[in-house]
């Protein structure tokens, strides 16, 4: 017996090699199936008379009619298959025209009633219907059970062999089947305080529409229904934590005096609200779960500092976790650094480098002493990447884990640092990338938000320009005069999209491509299965730019490339190198790219701008103006469209890293900000992420529901939905 959770395999429709197709799209079961929602309509609803469809020349209409003749031919150059038809009502006829779909011919014979929608075309006989969509009918002036033509029909996001057709032909026969049987999961005061539609109900009208507002109304039940769903989620992790217990952290008010007076400058008043902030959650022995939010350069290590000083003078040890080797060795140089009066072991460990530094020395360890170390408090606190999680890894007192421009830490990675031990630690996660509140609240909505909403004040704004492509000697002039004076010189160039790249999206858009027309556009090292081609070819194009630069542009000067494919040592060095002097201008792939600090960087030159979201183009421009020098940002672009003027212009105008990701958000869409993707949420959830209304109604109600029923055992329907649900999103 088939029912809501049977795989899709075993559908009659369906078999096997769909079924692998659809798991692509997360639809493993006839229920996801029932939830894989168009993404846009197609509105046939009005159908017309033949004869007045022939007067409506490039209009897309819908008519209906029976077949007076109909066969197969060829184009003119004989080239395409071709099917011609004629079909007629009582005003009149229309010639039809498919191409290169000889089956048609097949199934639609002489005398069969069709209902056909397309656009009207001039050809040189006369008008035509050019391609129409067509199903056939039981006679002229039916229209109940039309699910391809006559109606408003569904649009679903397509992949190879799976047609928004082919899925409309499947997703309507399960709808009159299963709909009944989909169980109501949103709680009966929601539904009735949003007078939403029921789900039976709201599943046909998003799939098969009866109008425009129906759909609207399906989609708002939807998107609210996801939103609630994450909401639930986040609220439910949350609460989970302030069960457990974490080591209160008393803050010493005189070392932290000595502390900032130790620095070569004064904290800004956002930096001191925001470490009083956390060192207050520190205090007590419920675990923190703070987001540190700041653009490049307000001055998030020191706070995070304070935050792993204070932890130590308890007595505890500190997780601090960087994006990348050479982040964390830069966090490594300097947490030594400025807290080297403090009597406090610091550690680092990256892929294959251990290194400590305790009593004002640093010295290389083996993995195995730094493990030991660390296993017997001997390391207060201990920096790197992800490695610093893995296997072996154990840490004896964990107060406190530090995260800088990391995704995810979900209640499960804590539980991973503690293994069996009694305390939690706390969790301050940090990053430059602003959020917008909608996703504060929602992929973020565990966490309590401190915002460092304020810079250094001797920082001179970056002069931002676009540089036209008949401007590029101007700017190169320009940067050649800056290098005179000593200055650095970073250059972004985007991630290229490989020939195999293309190919691959070639592929799944049309069916693998052969011949011998094709052969020069298959590079000669490709293999399908092969990512580090795509790598090569990445490298390769940068390593062309890299010639062209020192060859041609600035021939003297010392320029060094970077990239994904180095080995971290090599990365190291360079940037070493970079921040010395020693190289003057850096040219690197946008991979490489975090949070690194070469104070006497003043220019970023970014190339193929365009291909960056605004909020990113930001994050590149934070790496100069580091000091007090006056830093430039230059933007070129390739690709002067009005669209792409209009984002980079937005770049110049506003410095204001909020401002840029609500720009982001409001012309790119919620898919372009940065959370969003990790999560792999649902397109309904994705464009709630737009509606800050909808978004606080959620987590309201959501709040609400859990007040009065934590376990959700009062709501059967709404806690295996939420089960399933969270399945499908993941924590990164
Ligand atoms: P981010 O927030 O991007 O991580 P950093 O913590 O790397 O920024 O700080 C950037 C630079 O600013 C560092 O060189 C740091 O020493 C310096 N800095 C931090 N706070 C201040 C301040 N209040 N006044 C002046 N310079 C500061
Ligand atoms: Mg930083």
């Amino acid at each position: 017996m088939i029912n809501l959770s049977t795989f899709v395999e075993e559908l009659p429709r369906v078999g096997v090699a769909y079924a692998k197709k659809l798991k692509k799209f997360g639809i493993k079961t006839v229920q996801d199936l029932l939830f894989y929602f168009p993404q846009r309509y197609d509105d046939f609803s009005e159908i017309i008379s033949i004869k007045e469809a022939r007067g409506r020349l490039k209009d897309v209409v819908c008519v209906q009619g029976v077949i007076t003749q109909i066969e197969n031919t060829r184009t003119h150059k004989k080239w395409m298959a071709m099917t011609e038809a004629t079909v007629q009502d009582n005003s009149g006829e229309i010639k039809i025209i498919w191409f290169n779909q000889p089956y048609i011919a097949k199934s639609l014979k002489e005398d069969d009633f069709v209902c056909l929608a397309g656009k009207v075309a001039l050809y040189k006989e006369g008008v035509y219907l050019n391609s129409p969509a067509y199903e056939r009918i039981n006679e002229i002036g039916e229209n109940e059970a039309l699910t391809h033509t006559g109606r408003i029909v569904p649009v679903y996001a397509e992949t190879r062999g799976v047609t928004s057709k082919w899925l409309r032909y499947i997703i309507k026969p399960l709808l009159y089947r299963f709909a009944e049987q989909v169980p109501e999961s949103l709680p009966p005061e929601i539904m009735k305080k949003y007078k939403f539609l029921p789900v039976n109900e709201a599943l046909w009208q998003l799939h098969f529409p009866e109008s425009f507002e129906a759909a609207d109304a399906a989609k708002s039940r939807f998107s609210f229904e996801e939103l609630f769903l994450i909401q639930l989620n986040v609220l439910k992790e949350k609460a989970k934590l302030q069960l457990k217990k974490a080591p209160a952290c008393p803050m010493d008010a005189d070392t932290m005096k000595r502390f900032t007076d130790s620095l070569p400058f004064k904290l800004t008043d956002s930096q001191k609200k925001c470490a009083f902030a956390i060192l207050k959650d520190l205090e007590k022995s419920v675990p923190m779960s703070r987001l540190l939010e700041g653009d490049v350069g307000s001055g998030k290590t020191v706070v995070a500092a304070m935050a792993a000083l204070s932890v130590v003078k308890n007595g505890h040890q500190v997780a601090f976790m960087a994006p990348t080797e050479i982040l964390a060795k830069q966090h490594f140089k300097t947490v030594s650094e400025i807290l080297k009066d403090f009597n406090v072991t610091v550690g680092m460990m990256t892929g294959k480098d251990a290194r400590i530094f305790r009593n004002g020395e640093t010295f290389e360890v083996s993995k195995k002493s730094f493990n030991a170390d660390l296993e017997f408090d001997q390391i207060n606190i201990a920096i790197g990447t992800h490695s610093l999680i893995q296997k072996g890894v154990e840490f004896s007192k964990l107060g406190l884990v530090i995260l800088d421009e990391q995704h995810r830490f979900g209640v499960e990675q804590r539980d991973h640092l503690i293994k069996g031990k009694r305390l939690v630690p706390h969790l301050l996660s940090m990053t430059a990338t602003p959020i917008p509140r909608t996703l504060a609240l929602t992929v973020y909505g565990d966490l309590d938000l401190s915002l460092i909403d304020e810079m250094p004040k001797n920082r001179k704004k970056v002069k931002t320009v676009v540089v036209e492509p008949n401007q590029r000697k101007q700017a190169y002039d320009f940067i050649k005069k800056e290098v005179a004076e000593g200055k650095g010189v970073f250059v972004i160039y985007p991630k290229i999209e490989s020939q195999a790249s293309k190919l691959k999206e070639a592929m799944a858009k049309h069916g693998p491509i052969t011949g011998s027309a094709t052969e020069s556009f298959i590079p000669q090292n490709y293999n399908s299965n092969s990512l580090s081609s795509l790598a090569i070819n990445e490298v390769k194009a940068l390593k062309e730019e890299y010639e062209k630069l020192s060859k041609e542009v600035f021939p003297d000067l010392r320029i060094t490339m970077l990239h994904g494919k180095m080995k971290a040592p090599e990365k190291e060095r360079i940037m070493l190198d970079f921040k010395k002097g020693e190289i003057d201008i850096l040219l690197s792939t946008s991979v490489v790219e975090v949070g690194v600090d070469v104070p006497r960087a003043t220019i970023m030159m970014i190339e193929g701008a365009e291909r960056f979201g605004l909020s990113q183009l930001h994050q590149f421009r934070g790496r100069v103006g580091r000091n007090d020098m006056q830093s430039y940002c230059f933007l070129f672009t390739t690709d002067p469209s009005m669209l792409n003027r209009k984002r980079l212009k937005a770049l110049v105008e506003s410095n204001n890293g909020f401002e840029l990701a609500q720009k982001d958000l409001e012309i790119r869409g919620p898919g372009s900000l940065y959370g969003t993707q990790q999560w792999g949420l649902p397109d309904m959830a994705m464009q709630g992420l737009s509606n800050i209304f909808l978004v606080e109604k959620t987590r309201a109600a959501a709040k609400e529901i859990l007040e009065k029923d934590s376990t959700l055992e009062k709501y059967p329907n709404l806690k295996e939905r939420l089960k399933q649900f969270e399945k499908r999103i993941h924590f990164e």
